[in-house]
């Protein structure tokens, strides 16, 4: 059974960083990557753009390129669940009801987020349900002195082998093999507030949609 992999965020917008992290985890598994938007959350207005939005975006980042897919099962399931917060344990959950209890599932984030996972709903069940797949990033070490309860949670997981993430359905550990990027959806917002130079942290057609719809304060020159 071949392995699936889920990359979930808010990508409000989806930047380079996020692309370059999809792409090497796709040729390095050589796997598809499925690029999952988190739902609005309930009961506030969106923070930066809305949902609908943001997956617009993201369909305009992956285009038709080869294994980059789109992922509506929080959209969907906000849809069907009005008010209910979205959690990437239920999305999980949601996942292995409708692909069986061995089909090999791998969630990807960066290293922030992994270091993170304590704060995540339900964090503990998280490594029965996929592996992770972690991509480093700046400012977020993985190989310096962990929180002691997500060392010991962590502790016998990391694979050396892409492999593993094949040979069991869940509870793996694999470092991405990609070089370190620096953008962040937050640094792209702070710099079109700041009248920065933020066009070149995006691809092209995210930018002009940013332009075109005016999202985070930006104004067409
Ligand atoms: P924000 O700055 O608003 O927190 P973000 O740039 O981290 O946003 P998200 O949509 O929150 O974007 O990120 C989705 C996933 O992608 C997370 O797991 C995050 O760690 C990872 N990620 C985002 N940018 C990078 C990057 N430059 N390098 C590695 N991982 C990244």
């Amino acid at each position: 059974m071949g392995l699936r992999i889920y990359y979930g965020g808010t990508f409000d917008p989806v930047h380079l960083g996020h692309l370059a992290i999809a792409r090497a985890a796709r040729d390095q598994l050589q796997v598809a990557v499925r690029l999952l938007p988190a739902a609005d959350p309930p009961h506030r207005a969106a923070p930066g753009a809305d949902a609908a939005q943001r997956l617009a975006m993201l369909a305009l980042a992956v285009g038709d390129e080869p294994g980059l897919l789109l992922d509506r099962h929080e959209l969907d399931r906000a849809e069907r669940q009005p008010g209910v917060p979205s959690y990437t344990v239920d999305t999980l959950r949601e996942l292995r009801a409708e692909l069986g209890p061995r089909q090999p599932i791998a969630w990807l984030v960066g290293a922030d987020s992994l270091l993170a996972l304590p704060s995540w709903h339900e964090w503990g069940a998280l490594f029965e349900l996929a592996h992770f797949i972690v991509a480093d990033r700046p400012g977020s070490p993985l190989a310096g002195t962990l929180d002691p309860v997500l060392a010991k949670a962590l502790e016998g997981r990391w694979a050396s082998h892409e492999r593993a993430l094949f040979t069991a359905p869940a509870g793996r550990l694999l470092r991405l093999q990609a070089p370190l990027r620096e953008e962040s959806a937050t640094a792209v917002r702070a710099q079109i507030q700041a009248d920065g130079p933020w066009q070149a942290l995006l691809p092209a057609p995210v930018a002009d949609y940013i332009l075109g719809h005016r999202l985070y304060g930006a104004t067409p020159s």
